[in-house]
């Protein structure tokens, strides 16, 4: 199956999944956690005519022509209300505004202090000499501008940045209703596979697989329950694996592959696993498996877990978990869908490639403002995480490409 369809048919399923129960959470503790609730602006944003600068507020017809002498009726600085200090900018007169103070009634724009000039004058009155003309609505944001009282900020299904947890700030939200995060189980196979706290034998290596795609689900916000690693048997990985389909989804790693122990799609496939893909025209990562089981929890009517086969070769894990196994996390998480996000850099230097695969290949994106370019990591194929700890992203070439020369556009996933 192509790429294209294989992530079609994940996102159809991601968007079928029930969002889980909800929970209330500090704010700071909401970062990372998807909206249940819609964010809306508790007032008017913002609440008064915001000066945008440090200077004078005016009347611009005032100022049409200049220079232009005003006298200064009053000072008024962020926090402070024009009203209560009685500040009001008539004809001829301007006040001091300093960024985040209310205009004065009567005054219609802010000349920047930049363009004025203090002037010398009897000592009963000051005034400023005005250098430079302003619009009308200059230099300030007008009441309501930014959002109206009621109008929607964040929507149900938004992951928090910092961006939302400023925007929850400031309408006022200590608590936020968030979902509840999606319990994701790893569960990773392989006889050479020993716990990063053993030293492996002579033919045994450590689990990385496991706390990599951990990372990953956390990253996406999942929690990531890690099973013990399955040998390459099918007894054991019968058990593991339905201990897997108890949460909300199953994560498996190795396994997939064509060798007479790939015995995943084997066990899964008594289990009465309906598989969506068996393989999909991809580098690194083809041998991906995607499907679902029937799983009744006691109590419980019957429904579909979804579970993902990810090759075990290291970098081939985490290319597919991105571009397969993250909408599910995510959808599951109550996220609204997001489309995967390229952009574009100069290739550094040639390459050359069978056609018939789209390929993620780890790179390194390199060089400031328009001399960004990148180059392909010199690397021993989807083992090599080494090599993989010097990249920032993969070059992405369409399997219809058998050279793409230096020079050209390439697409890239960031990492
Ligand atoms: P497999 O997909 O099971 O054929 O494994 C492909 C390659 O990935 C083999 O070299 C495995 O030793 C390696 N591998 C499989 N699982 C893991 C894991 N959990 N951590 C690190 N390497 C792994
Ligand atoms: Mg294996």
């Amino acid at each position: 199956m192509s790429f294209e369809a294989a992530r079609h048919l994940v996102e159809h399923h991601a968007s079928s999944v029930a969002a889980l129960d909800v929970e209330p959470i500090d704010l700071l503790a909401g970062l990372g956690r998807v909206l249940a609730e819609e964010i809306v602006a508790d007032r008017d944003f913002p609440t008064f005519a915001r000066a945008t600068r440090d200077g004078y507020a005016v009347r611009s017809a005032d100022v049409e022509q200049v220079p232009a002498r005003l006298q200064v009726v009053g000072e008024i600085k962020a926090g402070y209300s024009p009203e209560t200090l009685g500040i009001l900018v008539d004809h001829g007169q301007a006040a001091s505004i300093m960024t985040g103070a209310p205009l004065p009634p009567g005054a219609d724009a802010v000349v920047m202090i930049e363009h004025t000039k203090p002037c010398l004058t009897p000592l009963s009155s000051i005034s400023v000499e005005i250098l430079r003309s302003v619009k009308c609505g200059e230099n300030f944001v007008a009441r309501g501008n930014e959002a109206y009282a009621g109008q929607s900020l964040l929507k149900r299904g938004r992951r928090l940045d910092h961006t939302g947890i400023a925007i929850a700030a400031s309408v006022g939200k200590g608590q936020l209703q968030v979902f509840r995060k999606p319990r994701v189980a790893v569960l990773s196979t392989g006889d050479e596979l020993v716990g990063f706290d053993a030293t492996p034998g002579p033919a045994q290596i450590r689990n990385s697989n496991s706390y990599s795609l951990s990372a990953q689900v956390q990253n996406v916000g999942g929690e990531a329950v890690i099973l013990p690693v399955a040998a390459d048997e099918t007894e054991r990985l019968r058990a593991l694996i339905e201990q897997g389909l108890t949460f909300d989804l199953l994560l498996l790693s190795g396994g997939v592959s064509m060798g007479k122990y790939d015995l995943v799609e084997q066990v899964l496939g008594e289990r009465g696993a309906e598989f969506y893909f068996r393989g999909a025209e991809i580098q690194p990562g083809r041998p991906v498996v995607f499907g679902s089981c029937v799983f009744s929890a006691p109590g419980e009517r019957p429904h579909k877990k979804y579970f993902f086969g990810l090759p075990g070769n290291p970098v081939s894990t985490m290319v597919t978990f991105e571009l397969f196994a993250r909408p599910m996390v995510e959808a599951l998480a109550g996220m609204t869908p997001q489309p995967l996000v390229f952009v574009y850099a100069r290739l550094r230097s040639e390459i050359r490639t069978k056609t018939g695969l789209r390929r993620f290949l780890p790179a390194l994106l390199s060089g400031e403002f328009e001399n960004a370019e990148v180059e392909l990591a010199r690397w021993q194929g989807s083992g090599d995480i080494a090599a993989l700890a010097r990249t920032n992203c993969y070059v992405v070439i369409p399997p219809d490409r058998e050279r793409i020369d230096a020079g050209e556009w390439v697409a890239l996933l960031l990492r």
